[in-house]
């Protein structure tokens, strides 16, 4: 079976079982503060399973793209060096909540494995958690009682808390879980190995794996880390669908199925080295440098995948946060490709076609944006092999020290900058140092990366204190028809965050909305009968709004109003809409390649990313913005639609975004022409924006240009700004009518003037230049030309330099000249004075410029020295005389 053959069986198997088949959520995560990237199935379904999003339908089942890179799943070091660990795979899985339990899922899983795949059942081993008596959790008979349906004794295993029990964090669900474990090992394998497949399950051996772990929550721990049953049992599973694809395939590595090997394939075309599969690696064993193309080529593979999933998801490389993250995953595979695959030119990007030529039918979003991506990743590349440049360049002068110092060893500060600023890691340094006969000092360097940890996380460093529930519940969002709504409080906690301290709240109604989608979150009052609590911001968590305050009510059971400031929310509104009308004129005037790629709307601004591969011109802006306003005189009326079938929303035509989450019920905005999936907070018509200008337009990145503009009010005072500029300029020019013709001449007359007065300056540097030769003196033999002047210190070098054209044979020329009460001194000598008399006029015009309290240097010909004292400069060139010598 091909790979999109075995994801199309697991989809039709569940769907068989009454399982609702639903799309990957994105891989980007975007407003979520406690995870940047999917890294299971269930972050999803997080908040049904913390029972604030209704359950229905309680059966599903999807592939998702994760992204294991950061936070508690963190598998990038691994990746390349084994087999079977991606930094992005897809994850099957399947879903009951508070439908079927324990004896359901694990009937299913066989069914599906032995049944439908024809996996071999004596190759599969299970395991189910062993208890914790500590605790008081007994071992779980019951599932390894269904598994016994399925399984001889001796192929079910206990496994510990480590292994087998999965916790959603420090509080929250928790249960015991059964991994599904599977001995891929070769007959001769088993043979030379000596041990069953049962002793090798949890001991890394690469051809005895996990590949399905079924989660059975049933327990909700709480702060104090005592347990109580969880109000709807949960069966959570997750199955790499990379390892089973190998598993079908009869492979011994994820990179020999079909998912990778296209891509192997055009990675061998590029370099023209070749990869070695594990069967060729077993016929014939392989050379350490050899195995370094391997690692690499399966780096490269896997990396190429996560970049472009993550860039089409809308996550560009950047340098903070999730941004960085995907940087770093670039760059590890342009380090290997470098080093391993002499790939000094940009190489993944070339990679891109066959990535999508694979994937692009699974995953359009991939095909729809493969310009961008290839853009994105070329340029990524070509910007950090410019810094390895550098940094190899770096690393070759600090070589060059330690030669001529006789020294042996790098140390680990200067192997900490590399990393720091070039993104070296240690092993490349050292690898490279190694080859030029050096090492690395290890342990400082470790010193160094433990000191900048330490300054992230006290940087970062935000503590939240447990929750304290005052009702029970879930909040209503009555945002969409309400600015002021009762409501009491369900619960709060208090946050510290770098020394400040605040509190942060939920209610059981509120018309806040939280910061989502790019719109600023609501700021307001909560009021009682008694006191007022101001609401600094809000945001949203887990589907709920969480009221920011910096002070608690003091009755914390009173009833409230709580009341959105309408003044800030319209504003923001009309921004809001206005972007909406700005991606429509968008499309229309540059093209359907036009995406969102951000956006950013607050009561004071809106700002706009999308792609597009060039400069919008003025004339395509000026068009943009007379479409936008021809849409709002119009006053379109907002045309909302909540609930709408998906299926109904694609039909209307309205545009989604890729890389954001939506259920199988969305909210439909629709302005006219304009009609997009959207949840924010919008103006009742376009008319209110009132007006809309463009301020700026920017590039933010390959591929990547940005607007922000301004509406309605905003628009009025820059306006009136503008008015304000005019009339003074105008008033400057006596209120001439025609300005701009009168400033026209009026810069002509000033060219024309200073012309004049360069002709007139230099005609005082002739004269004077004719008076100072006349006046000269002749000692020795030297013709010395000196004397004070008035002028500027350009003049008195154009003046020294004609002198110098002016004399023939031997001159000491001395200019001591002023121009606003600043003294200068300059010095001008032929060149026998320097190569005959050993004269050197930028070490005579540093001592004599004491004498003009100041100092300077230049050529041993001619220097110049600015001062102080106007007064000292006869004396000055007195003493230049003097040390002339003549
Ligand atoms: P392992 O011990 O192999 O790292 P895990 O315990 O981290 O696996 P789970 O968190 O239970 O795995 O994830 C469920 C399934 O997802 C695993 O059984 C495995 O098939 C797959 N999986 C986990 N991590 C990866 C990865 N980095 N690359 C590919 N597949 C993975
Ligand atoms: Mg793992």
């Amino acid at each position: 079976m091909t790979a999109n053959e075995i994801r199309e069986s697991f989809k039709k198997f569940f769907e068989q079982k009454q399982h609702a088949i639903v799309p990957s959520a994105p891989m980007v995560i975007k407003d979520d503060p406690t995870l940047m990237f999917t890294n299971a199935g269930m972050n999803q379904w997080k908040d049904i399973i913390l029972g604030t999003r209704d359950p229905e339908p309680r059966r599903r089942a999807d592939t998702q793209k994760c992204l294991r890179v950061s936070g508690k799943h963190n598998d990038l070091e691994e990746v390349g060096h084994d087999t079977y660990h991606h930094t992005m795979f897809e994850m099957l899985g399947n879903w009951s909540f508070g439908d079927y339990f324990k004896e359901g899922a694990i009937d299913m899983a066989w069914e599906y494995l032995v049944d439908v795949l024809k996996l071999n059942p004596e190759d599969l081993y299970v395991t189910v958690f062993e208890g914790s008596p500590e605790e008081n959790i007994p071992r779980d008979d019951e599932a390894a009682k269904y598994w016994a349906k399925h399984v001889p004794e001796d192929h079910i295993i206990n496994g510990n808390k480590h292994d087998n029990f999965w916790e959603m964090g420090d509080t929250g669900p928790c249960g015991p879980c059964s991994e599904i474990h599977v001995d891929s090992r070769t007959p001769e394998q088993k043979a030379a190995s000596g041990k069953t497949g049962r002793e090798l399950v949890n001991q890394d051996d690469p051809q005895v794996i996990e590949i399905w772990n079924l989660v059975f929550m049933q327990f909700n721990r709480k702060a104090d880390g005592s347990l109580e049953k969880l109000s709807m049992n949960v069966i959570d599973t997750g199955m790499g669908f990379e390892r089973l694809v190998r598993m079908m395939q009869g492979k011994h590595s994820n990179y020999d199925t079909d998912v990778f090997q296209p891509i192997i394939k055009a990675e061998q075309d590029i370099t023209g080295l070749k990869y070695f599969t594990f069967e060729e690696e077993t016929e014939t064993p392989i050379s350490k440098d050899q195995d370094n193309i391997n690692v690499a080529m399966r780096v490269c593979a896997d990396h190429l995948r996560a970049v472009a999933f993550s860039i089409a998801d809308g996550q560009l490389p950047s340098n903070a946060k999730a941004g960085y993250v995907i940087r770093r995953i670039l760059r590890r595979a342009v380090r290997y490709a470098y080093t391993f695959l002499g790939q000094k030119d940009g190489f993944l990007y070339k990679l891109v076609p066959t990535l999508v030529h694979e994937m692009g039918d699974a995953f359009p979003e991939l095909k729809a944006q493969q310009q961008l991506i290839t853009k994105v990743i070329k340029e990524e590349e070509d910007s950090f092999l410019r810094t390895l440049d550098k940094g190899i360049g770096m690393l070759d002068k600090a070589m060059e020290e330690m030669k001529s110092k006789e020294e042996k060893e790098l140390n680990g500060e200067q192997a900490f900058r590399l990393f720091d600023t070039y993104g070296f890691p240690l092993d490349l340094t050292e690898l490279i140092c190694r080859e030029n006969g050096f090492t690395v000092n290890e342990e400082q360097f470790n010193v160094e990366m433990q000191k900048q940890k330490e300054r992230a996380r006290n940087a970062a460093a935000v503590e939240n204190s447990d929750w304290v529930e005052l009702k029970a519940g879930e909040q209503k969002f009555v945002g969409y028809d309400y600015s002021e709504y009762e409501c009491e409080i369900l619960r709060y906690r208090k946050v510290t965050q770098k020394k400040n301290e605040f509190y942060e709240i939920v209610l059981t109604a509120t018309p806040f909305y939280g910061e989502m989608g790019g719109q600023v979150g609501d700021q307001g009052v909560l009021v009682s009968e008694n006191e007022t609590i101001e609401v600094i911001d809000s945001k949203r968590e887990n589907g709920q709004t969480v009221h920011i305050v910096k002070q608690l009510p003091k009755d914390l059971t009173a009833a409230f109003m709580a009341c959105v400031d309408t003044d800030k929310r319209d504003a923001s509104a009309a921004n809001h809409t206005a972007t909406h009308l700005l991606d429509y004129a968008l499309k229309q005037v540059l093209g359907d390649h036009v995406e969102q790629k951000g956006s950013f709307v607050s009561p004071d601004t809106l700002r706009f990313d999308f792609s597009h591969f060039e400069k919008v011109s003025d004339e395509q802006l000026r068009e943009v913005e007379r479409m936008v306003n021809d849409m709002i005189r119009q006053d379109l009326p907002r045309d909302e639609h909540r609930d709408m079938p998906m299926e109904e929303a694609k039909k209307l035509g309205a545009i989604a975004l890729f890389g954001e989450k939506y259920g199988d019920k969305v909210r439909v905005m629709r302005f006219g022409p304009s009609c997009e999936l959207c949840g924010g907070i919008h103006a009742t018509s376009t008319g209110r924006i009132g007006f809309f200008k463009i301020l700026s337009e920017s590039s933010v990145a390959a591929g990547i240009r940005r607007i922000e503009a301004t509406t309605g009010k905003d628009c009025e005072e820059r306006l009136y700004q503008m008015e304000d500029i005019l009339k003074n300029i105008k008033s400057f020019f006596n209120n001439a009518k025609d300005l701009q013709g009168v400033i026209q001449k009026y810069i002509d007359e000033h060219d024309a003037m200073k012309k004049q007065i360069e002709g007139f300056q230099a005609q005082a540097v002739e004269r004077a230049a004719q008076r100072l030769v006349e006046k000269a003196r002749i000692m020795n033999g030297v013709k010395v030309v000196a004397g004070v002047v008035p002028m500027s210190p350009a003049g008195a070098k154009d003046l020294a330099f004609k002198i110098r054209a002016a004399v023939e044979g031997s001159l000491l020329c001395v200019i001591g000249s002023h121009d606003n009460n600043k003294p200068q001194l300059s010095i001008m000598m032929s060149d026998d004075m320097v190569s005959d008399h050993g004269l050197n006029a930028g070490q005579m015009v540093r001592e004599a410029a004491k004498l003009i309290q100041g100092g300077g240097g230049g050529q041993p010909h001619f220097a110049q020295a600015g001062g102080k004292n106007v007064d000292g400069l006869s004396a000055a060139i007195d003493k230049v005389v003097e040390l002339a010598n003549l």
